[in-house]
């Protein structure tokens, strides 16, 4: 099977993981989403913009436990609620995901350094403002789904030890 074609079935997977975690999220958060979707990022695991209302989501993410995927979902959805990662946010995911903070632990391969230190989300379309860190966007080749999975909220040198 050509890679496409996996990565192609894999994204399906994904999408119906993600719709069925929105629908269960979103009226619980008391949030609404008007648009999501799979878009491949190297850098992020997901990205909310506020404004419309919508939300990305790796593909990457389908290489991982279904508790990440919820996290990212849930923190995504977070941020209509708040759009920056502050001590309000936090709250937020303390209240609808106690034990968020394992999940992206697990989700980022480890030891982390404390905190959500999440620069990473930023975003282009206008999204919630976590500006700078840009990193120059460098195309990854394609079809790499997960060897090397992009760090969404937290930090680009999550690598090293
Ligand atoms: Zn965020």
């Amino acid at each position: 099977m050509a890679i496409d074609t996996v990565e192609a079935w894999l994204r399906a997977e994904l999408k119906t993981r993600v719709a069925a975690l929105i629908a269960q999220w979103a009226p619980r958060m008391g949030v609404t989403v008007a648009d999501w979707g799979i878009k491949r990022m190297k850098t992020r695991w997901g990205t909310c913009n506020v404004r419309a209302r919508r939300i990305w989501l790796n593909p990457a993410l389908i290489a991982h436990p279904p508790a990440c995927l919820e996290y990212v979902v849930v923190h995504e959805l977070t941020h209509l609620l708040e759009r920056h990662h502050n001590a309000r946010f936090h709250a937020w995911m303390d209240r609808f995901l106690p034990d968020w903070r394992t999940r992206q632990a697990q989700l980022n391969g480890q030891n982390q350094r404390g905190s959500f230190a999440e620069k990473r989300h930023s975003p282009r379309d206008g999204a919630h403002p976590h500006r700078s860190s840009s990193q120059p966007i460098v195309a990854k080749p394609a079809n790499v789904i997960a060897t090397e999975p992009p760090r969404c909220s937290s930090t680009e040198t999550a690598n090293q030890p």
